[in-house]
């Protein structure tokens, strides 16, 4: 099994760094990432994801805000989360 991110789903940012194929733009979206964004969606790759994928953590998971977390939230019309909703996964705030 091939170990770590399959080239096919990256591209070149530079002369130093690659990015996930649909991450580059003013509306990314990961070409890994499977299904309805506010509904269900989960990682294809996620065994073999980056170190940046695996060192983000959705704000308030550790205890801390995140307002990379945030903006992504509010870009696809999410409502942000809340410390509560980690102690309450059932609440988890869905899309409109
Ligand atoms: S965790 Fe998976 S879907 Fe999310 S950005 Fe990383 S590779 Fe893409």
């Amino acid at each position: 099994m091939e170990a770590g991110v399959p080239a096919e789903l990256t591209e070149k940012l530079n002369d130093f760094r690659m990015v996930m194929k649909g991450t580059n733009g003013p509306s990314p979206r990961c070409i890994a990432l499977m299904g309805i964004i506010g509904k269900k969606v989960h990682c294809n790759i996620y065994e073999k994801r980056a170190s940046v994928c695996r060192d983000f953590q959705p704000a308030w998971l550790d205890g801390e805000p995140n307002e990379r977390c945030d903006k992504a939230r509010l870009k696809w019309g999410l409502p942000l989360l809340i410390p509560e909703v980690w102690n309450q996964p059932d609440n988890f705030p869905k899309a409109a």
